[in-house]
């Protein structure tokens, strides 16, 4: 968006962040991101050009809902294959997942068919874009996968039925990012409950610990009213 805005590309702005380094005798480590991609071409572009981590924007591959919706939704549910329902079902439905962080989750028939509805298309673009891309280098880039560009916030166990599906898969996860509740607009502070944000960010890093990746708060400067709830829990990730 930002390249689309000033008329650079991938190879420029990374040239630059090079010549800057080496102008200024900088001698730790540095990385280059490639940001909210979302086209294979794209992802193939970064590195190429030798980026080092890859943000996987999913929000095309996300469905919303509204509550008056329930139709949509179980027909979006119906059009996955029957093979991967009956897997689905039988992975999720009627059990408590008891995390070592101390969360417990349980999915009814209803949560499993909505989480699917909206997010099982998404995961397995991400399976796919890992395999194709990521996996080959061997743990030389790191993997970022987003989910937070949709109309309503991540629920913590959406984001456990994404990334148990990843991770099950042999995904390697560095970072996730979820939607969090509120609002999270760029340049200003935070707008929103404080309380539900605290309760829900507990639980996002509770299962982002589980799976043994960090959290990913993007557009997260400026927002000094959830910093010290951050610093506070995310203990030091
Ligand atoms: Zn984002």
């Amino acid at each position: 968006r930002e390249l689309n805005l000033t008329g650079r590309d991938y190879g420029q702005v990374l040239a630059d962040a090079v010549w800057a380094v080496f102008q200024e005798d900088y001698r730790l480590g540095f990385g280059a991101d490639g940001d909210h991609l979302k086209a294979l071409d794209d992802i193939k572009m970064a590195l190429d050009y030798g980026y080092t981590m890859i943000t996987l924007d999913c929000s095309e591959h996300i469905k919303n809902f509204s509550s008056e919706q329930n139709a949509e939704l179980e027909e979006t549910y119906r059009s996955l294959a029957e093979e991967e329902r009956v897997k689905l079902e039988k992975q999720f439905i009627g059990k408590t997942f008891n995390l070592k962080t101390g969360l417990r989750l349980t999915f009814t028939p209803e949560a499993l068919k909505r989480n699917a509805a909206i997010y099982q298309q998404a995961i397995n673009f991400a399976i796919m874009v890992f395999n194709q891309f990521i996996k080959p280098l061997q743990g030389k880039v790191d993997f970022e996968v987003s989910i937070d560009e949709t109309a309503t916030p991540t629920d913590p166990l959406s984001h456990f039925f994404v990334a148990e599906q990843l991770i099950e898969a042999g995904v390697k996860i560095n970072s996730m990012a979820p939607r969090f509740c509120g609002e999270f607009q760029k340049g200003i502070n935070y707008i929103g409950d404080l309380k539900q944000f605290e309760a829900e960010y507990v639980e996002h890093t509770k299962i982002a610990e589980h799976f043994g990746y960090k959290l990913s708060i993007h557009s997260g400067s400026d927002k000094f009213a959830v910093f010290p709830v951050i610093g506070r829990e995310s203990k030091g990730h």
